[in-house]
């Protein structure tokens, strides 16, 4: 990294076929110095790449709808996928034919000084669905009854080894400083408590994994089903005799191997990080790599900050990404404590909850009924931003993503919203921000925000 204060900004390629590659990086410099670009290289998500998927478009670019498929926005290179089966994953969305988004905009960055990223982001939707393309039925997830899911298994070979050709094609064939990469998912619990989705994975890798654990994937397998089962009486109305989440606990501890199987899941993720980690340093000292951290592990579900202390992030990153979006943190934070009510915590009601779990997770935001309009404050960017800082520093840098343009049905996002998330970034110690979600969802006034607060703070 340069001496100069970071200042990233995740773009899609469609940014640069809408508005021109030297126009768009001219806007960006501008308006908010910015000097790291985050191109969406690989994307199957409408909030990474892709124009707004909201079809509410901001005061540049397209305007409307592009129908995203996605995939690959340059031409992955044969001779790098040997060793998976996923050989073919070129987008095939007619805007971006004869178009490599990385070799294209790369010189034109470099022309002016800008580091440059491939980033990759896997969100939590799977409607439509992240992974559309030949060849990646075969390695989906499986759940507790057998059946086929709908993400891929982090501990299947053929998926690691597609993704170690994809950073082998990166970084052999462009001239990048690095990688931002990044997986929105929720452990198998959480799966069913907040999102009414199955558990998983049980396929033949998963559990040779659980083999050499010594770990019995038969009972895991039942206690998930069990637990579902339970679950889903609760959202129909079930009232247990002792409690929801007493009930619950019962289940929980009536199949401990239930808890084993909820790390080998992690260990399969964080082990999928550490050797991306280490791929990317292989090509050279100079290389950084980072990790987007969702903001559902980052803040909101105690169960994954459990599961991911902050501090281990040491061990493998060069800097971090927690995505702290405030302005629409309100409303999804109602939305995870309605979940939640509908569950375990059912057993009182969501206002009842919300300040019990403020205390828990260490915020102070608003009364549940006022959330999504009031969002979360610019103080709970300086809070967790000093949370991450404290924990990971100074061997890794944090760098907020700071949400200018995130859809959200509930709030606006103003310029001033956008010059508190840049102050409360740096009063918690922030080395940088990280300008988000894209720049096809941000409008101009939000952006140009930005450079007002970073000038005015001395850091352009
Ligand atoms: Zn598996």
């Amino acid at each position: 990294m340069s001496e100069s204060t970071f200042v990233g900004m995740q773009v899609g390629g469609i940014s640069f076929i809408d508005e021109g590659i030297e126009e768009t990086l001219d806007i960006f410099v501008e308006l908010a110095g910015v000097n790291a670009i985050f191109i969406s290289a690989l994307s199957w998500a409408r909030g990474n790449a892709g124009r707004s998927g909201s079809g509410d478009y901001p005061d540049h670019g397209g305007q409307e709808p592009d129908n995203l498929q996605g995939g690959a926005f340059f031409p992955p290179n044969p001779q790098y996928y040997h060793g998976t089966s996923i050989k073919d994953f070129t987008a095939p969305d007619p805007l971006y034919e004869g178009w490599d988004i990385l070799g294209d905009v790369i010189p034109a960055a470099r022309a002016r000084g800008m580091e440059v990223f491939p980033y990759y982001c896997e969100t939590a939707h799977i409607n439509p669905k992240p992974l559309w393309q030949p060849g990646f039925a075969q390695v989906l997830e499986i759940d507790p009854w057998g059946r086929k899911a709908s993400r891929p298994c982090l501990y299947n070979p053929d998926y690691r080894n597609w993704w170690f050709g994809v950073i082998d094609n990166w970084l052999n064939e462009y001239d990048l400083n690095g990688m931002l990469w990044g997986i929105e998912r929720e452990d198998p619990l959480s799966s069913m408590i907040v999102s009414d989705e199955v558990p998983t994975c049980f396929c033949v890798h998963c559990r040779s994994e659980a083999h050499r654990r010594n770990i019995d994937a038969g009972r895991a397998a039942e206690g998930y089903r069990k637990i579902s089962d339970y679950l889903k009486s609760v959202r129909a109305g079930y009232q247990p005799r002792d409690g929801k989440l007493i009930t619950f606990l019962r289940h929980l501890f009536e199949y401990p191997e239930v808890s084993q199987w909820q790390k080998l899941w992690w260990d399969g993720h964080k082990d999928l990080y550490r050797e991306i980690s280490g791929l990317v340093r292989y090509f050279g000292d100079d290389y950084q790599v980072g990790f987007g951290i969702w903001q559902m592990i980052n803040t909101f579900n105690p169960l994954l900050r459990a599961a991911h202390d902050p501090a281990e992030y040491k061990l493998y990153a060069d800097w971090l990404k927690p995505v702290f979006y405030n302005a629409p943190g309100g409303a999804r934070f109602a939305k995870f404590v309605t979940n939640l009510c509908q569950t375990i915590l059912g057993d009182a009601s969501p206002a009842e909850w919300t300040p019990i779990l403020y205390k828990i997770l260490g915020l102070d935001e608003a009364p549940f009924e006022d959330l999504p309009p009031a969002g979360f404050s610019p103080q709970y960017v300086a809070d967790f931003t000093r949370r991450y800082v404290e924990a990971c520093g100074p061997q890794v840098a944090v760098y907020p993503g700071i949400g200018l343009g995130v859809e959200t049905v509930a709030r606006d996002i103003s310029p001033a919203d956008c010059e508190a998330m840049v102050e409360a970034s740096f009063e918690g110690g922030a080395e940088g921000v990280m300008i988000s979600r894209n720049y096809s969802e941000l409008t101009l006034p939000n952006l140009a925000a930005v450079g007002t607060a970073l000038r005015r703070l001395g850091k352009i």
